[in-house]
């Protein structure tokens, strides 16, 4: 009798723990790509927006089917009014080819209005959940005009409205969800996101173990997680973060991060930690995306790319929020920005070592 009760106590003790991980499960970190097992590399062909390779050179007025999912991809990115919300049609028509055209300006491509295969492989790239445009105003390409051609320039954007921290608070705290367990090597890695804005800036963020009372919250979750910004399981949106003073910094657990891969994985699935963390930080703090494909707040990044060094673009537009750090000579034209910090660069380099030696080696063979 007491033994099927302590039985019954531990079943239900075990499906509380199941349960409880199907909402809250634990991220997946691995510090390089040969660490990962390869079992369990996750499966591209199932990811998020693979199926829109199909829609590559469709146009207007066309009937395709995965039209309408493509819809809710531009939707969900700002690109096609709330209005239009629910039934959306296969038919390729003026809303979608003005999406398109909009998303090809802010992504620098050509602005034809068709699915030729650079916008599709644009579109098909994992990108952070935040929208590009925020109600209706675009906040990517509205750059403000260069006075040396006097043509628009695309730079950094705000949210509407342009909140930030208030002057009162300088000095922000950061917590982990406790759920998620996370390691001090992962910890580091956000504490090295942080590194990167605060150098810039007035700012200072600080780990605190109480995740209730911090300013900036920062978790990893699956699917419908409670904010109304659902992810989508292996690559597609990887993080969204809210802007100031919300404090929500959200990671998609289903995705298989690499924490510890100075020069970059060249993986086609696991996506570095710490190049989504310090974009997101910039969302944290005020920032919105950026037409600048070398700047931090670039809305997409390829899988095992390495990219953490904040671009002049993003040091100007989080200087116009918060002024320069008091404590750096605060200009932008240190010597950060001409050794940016990229996978390809460090392999360009790599092979160029690598040629050299080859080179000599033959010089040596010949004499
Ligand atoms: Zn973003
Ligand atoms: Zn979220």
């Amino acid at each position: 009798m007491k033994i099927s009760t302590n039985v019954k106590l531990l079943l239900s003790f075990l499906s509380v723990l199941i349960s409880s991980s199907s909402v809250i499960a634990f991220p997946h970190f691995f510090p390089n790509i040969s660490s990962i097992p390869p079992s369990f590399l996750p499966n591209t062909t199932t990811a998020a927006w693979t199926a829109f390779h199909n829609l590559s050179g469709c146009h207007s007025g066309q009937k395709v089917p995965g039209i309408s999912k493509l819809k809710n991809y531009f939707r969900y990115f700002g690109y096609i009014g709330n209005n239009n919300t629910n039934n959306f049609t296969d038919e390729f028509d003026e809303s979608l080819e003005s999406a398109v055209r909009n998303y090809q300006l802010n992504f620098n491509l050509n602005a034809t209005g068709e699915l030729d295969d650079t916008t599709v492989n644009q579109i098909l790239k994992p990108r952070c959940g935040v929208a590009d445009i925020v109600n209706g105003s675009s906040t990517m390409h509205s750059g403000k005009a260069s006075s040396m051609t006097g043509h628009s320039v695309a730079h950094y954007s705000f949210f509407p409205g342009t909140p930030r921290w208030p002057s009162r608070r300088r000095d922000l705290t950061y917590a982990f969800d406790p759920r998620n367990q996370l390691s001090d090597d992962v910890k580091r890695v956000f504490g090295s996101a942080f590194n990167r804005w605060s150098e810039w800036t007035p700012l200072t963020f600080t780990e605190t173990s109480n995740y209730l009372t911090s300013d900036l919250k920062i978790g990893f979750y699956a699917g419908d997680h409670g904010d109304g910004e659902e992810f989508d399981g292996v690559l597609g949106t990887l993080a969204h973060a809210f802007a100031p003073p919300r404090g929500l910094l959200h990671l998609d657990i289903d995705e298989t991060w690499i924490v510890d891969d100075a020069i970059g994985s060249g993986s086609t699935t696991a996506m570095d930690l710490e190049s989504v963390a310090v974009h997101e930080i910039g969302h944290l703090l005020g920032l919105g995306h950026s037409s600048v494909e070398d700047a931090i707040m670039f809305p997409t990044i390829s899988s095992g790319v390495r990219k953490v060094e904040l671009d002049r673009d993003d040091v100007e537009g989080i200087q116009v929020l918060y002024g320069t750090n008091p404590d750096n000579n605060g200009t932008t034209t240190g010597p950060s920005f001409g050794e940016r910090e990229t996978s390809g660069g460090h392999r360009e380099s790599l092979a160029l070592v690598q040629m050299l030696f080859v080179a000599v080696g033959l010089g040596f063979f010949v004499l």
